[in-house]
Parts: structure tokens; C-alpha cells; sequence
């Protein structure tokens, strides 16, 4: 084919419309945000309606100036209690210098909970030093155990991966069974982390923007196999009170979690970081939380003043198709679960004043 100088032009205009359309066509996910064009009722909320206690909160900066803001924050948010927890690493004289710090600034609104010392885990005297450890910190001030997903996916001895229902630990649970303490757990990250990443993927978006989270190209274990774990581990030790954090990464399943908590009462659950999963299945999460409303507390933990306002909104109110926390926890929008006020007492502070020996009840309505 030859073309005539005129009609190379006018084909090179046309394939440079087209490189200009098709790029407009193509834009990335990242890029993707339609402006909604729905008009609903919207409640944006700043503060709870009840007070609430949160379970899962990590301050790691306890100075008197840090606490005042705390409870500015707190105030505003109408934050009764923060329970504040070591990540990981924070066990004897962390817990003792939070409690003390934490109880000179207010010592009905603040409380501390404390870690798991894993350090010479292979030594024969490890279950009884462990244990010791964590009576020591409950006699400093200790209200609960938390435990990071750092057991399970990154913790190794001479053998290889420590499980999470290692009997190394057993000594452990026992203390907090004795003692009341309840241990807030996470366990694992969510499924799709574990999952290939591919257009089928739910947390793709996720994948691409913290690669470091990507679970499938390592073979040490499986999301089954750590969830396994530490369901195995809640079997084992009734008389211990677990908080499954993050809804034990089952926010997607809601009749599997709920099969977990009807199977094992020593199991409850925390919401922390799962409003996306809440909040695309409204109705069924009303359900869930009207079946279970005696064994779900509130928790948030990344620390973000503005992000409460979407919890709150998210349980209290009935509004509907509203921009979720993470667009990478999910890339869809929330509906609100409108949960009656009893309900919402107990996942805001009731179930927090049960569960928890030592809180004090002062403040919280009837
Ligand atoms: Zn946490």
C-alpha cells in the first residue's frame, strides 16, 4: 500500500487520536476515583455516642505531653478508656513504666497490657521463665497479654517456625487463665495477602502498594495453617480469654467466625482495621453483630484521630455507599449497620468492662 503525503497525514492524526483515547482508557486502579454522584443522607461522625473503651490501641510514646494530647483526643472522640498494648517487645520494665506513667496522668482512663518475652526460646527453663515473666507483669500493672502475628510467620528457633499453639507458651495462657487476664491475639494478615496476585486478587491493590505484605511466594506457611494454629490454640486452653484481633482475618466469613465462637466461649472478637469488611455486607453484619453482640469489642489499632469518625459511622448510623478507611483494604464502598443502642453499649464499653478485671466502671451509662 502506498499512501499520498495527505493521507499519511491524516492516518498519523488518527493513530495519535487513538494512542489518546486508549490512554484515557486505561488509567490504573490507583488513578480510579469517581466522584459519587449518589445523594443520601450522610452522617459524618467525630464522636461515638457511647463512651467506648478501645482494646487495641499501641502508644509507644507514654511522656506526659504525649498522654495530654491522648486525652484531647480522647475527649473529643468520647474515648472512655485506652488500652494500651507493646506491639511486640514490650514486657517488665516497659509495662511497669507505661502503668506508672499512664496511672500519674489519669488513672481511670488509661490502662497497659504486656507482651510475650520469646527471647531463648530453646533454653529448658523458657515455659516457666516466660510465664514468670508475664505474672510479673500482671502484678506491675498488666491488664492483658497481647500477642502480635509476629508468632506464626516470624518467629524461628534451631527447628524452624515457632507454631502458634507451640507448647512452649502453654505456661503462658495458664497465667492469664489464672489471673483473668484476656490476650488480645493477632494471628496472620488477611487471606488475600496469601493469594496469588492477579486480577482476581481482592487485595491487589494492597499487593502492589505494600509489597512487603505479599504471603504467596514464600513457602514456610499457609493462611490456613496459621489460622488453624491458633483456632488449636484457642481449643486447648478454655479457661484462657481470647480477643481474636481484626476478626481473626474472617471479617469475609462471617458463618465461619461465628461457627468459631459458637464452638469455643473463651473466643471474642476485635474490629480493628476490618471496616471495609464490615461494611460491604450490612445486613449481615447487623446479624452478626445482634447473634454475637456479647463477644465483639471495639478496637481500632493503627492510631488515627480522623479514622474513628468512619467506626462510628460504620456501626451507628444507616448510611449508605460511603468511602471505606484503606481504598487498598478493599475497592468498594460501606454501608452503615445502624445497631440499637444496647448493642452498641456492649460493643463499646460493656464487653471491654467484662472482660477486663481492674477498669474502672465510672463514666459508662447503664
Ligand atoms: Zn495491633
Amino acid at each position: 500500500m502506498t499512501f499520498s503525503h495527505s493521507n499519511l497525514r491524516r492516518f498519523s492524526c488518527a493513530l495519535l487520536a487513538s494512542v489518546v483515547v486508549s490512554s484515557a482508557q486505561t488509567i490504573s486502579i490507583e488513578e480510579f476515583e469517581p466522584k459519587s454522584t449518589l445523594r443520601v443522607s450522610e452522617h459524618l461522625l467525630t464522636r461515638a455516642k457511647f463512651p467506648f473503651i478501645d482494646v487495641h490501641n499501641h502508644q509507644r510514646d507514654v511522656t506526659p505531653g504525649k498522654l495530654d494530647q491522648l486525652i484531647r483526643d480522647m475527649d473529643a472522640l468520647n474515648m472512655g478508656i485506652l488500652i494500651n498494648s507493646p506491639v511486640g517487645g514490650g514486657s517488665g520494665k516497659w509495662v511497669a513504666d507505661a502503668h506508672t506513667a499512664m496511672k500519674a496522668r489519669d488513672a481511670r482512663r488509661f490502662a497497659v497490657m504486656t507482651n510475650i518475652d520469646y527471647t531463648n526460646l530453646e533454653d529448658p527453663g523458657y515455659p516457666a521463665r516466660a510465664a514468670a515473666q508475664v505474672e510479673a507483669d500482671i502484678k506491675a500493672g498488666a491488664i492483658g497479654l497481647k500477642v502480635w502475628k509476629h508468632l506464626g510467620m516470624l518467629l524461628f528457633d534451631s527447628k524452624g517456625r515457632v507454631p502458634v499453639d507451640d507448647p512452649r507458651f502453654d505456661a503462658v495462657w495458664e497465667v492469664c487463665a489464672k489471673y483473668k487476664i484476656p490476650v488480645l491475639i493477632h494471628t496472620a494478615d488477611p487471606w488475600g495477602l496469601f493469594q496469588p496476585m492477579d486480577k482476581y486478587n481482592e487485595r491487589w491493590l494492597e499487593l502492589k502498594l505494600r509489597a512487603g505484605r505479599n504471603q504467596s511466594n514464600q513457602h514456610q506457611f499457609t493462611w490456613e495453617q496459621l489460622i488453624n494454629e491458633q483456632h488449636n490454640l484457642f481449643a486447648r486452653h478454655p479457661n484462657t480469654l481470647f480477643i481474636n484481633a481484626h476478626l481473626g482475618w474472617l471479617g469475609h466469613d462471617l458463618g465461619k467466625l461465628g461457627e468459631l465462637l459458637d464452638r469455643l466461649p473463651n473466643v471474642n472478637v476485635e474490629i480493628g482495621a476490618v471496616t471495609s469488611e464490615i461494611g460491604r455486607q450490612p445486613r449481615a453484619s447487623h446479624r452478626f453483630f445482634v447473634k454475637y453482640q456479647d463477644r465483639i469489642l471495639f478496637g481500632k489499632d493503627a492510631y488515627n484521630v480522623a479514622e474513628y469518625g468512619v467506626y462510628f459511622r460504620l456501626l451507628e448510623t444507616d448510611d449508605d455507599y460511603f468511602d471505606p478507611i484503606r481504598k487498598y483494604h478493599g475497592i468498594w464502598k460501606l454501608y452503615g449497620l445502624a445497631l440499637p443502642d444496647e448493642v452498641l453499649k456492649k460493643v463499646y464499653y460493656k464487653n471491654a468492662l467484662r472482660l477486663f478485671p481492674g477498669l474502672s466502671s465510672e463514666g459508662f451509662p447503664e
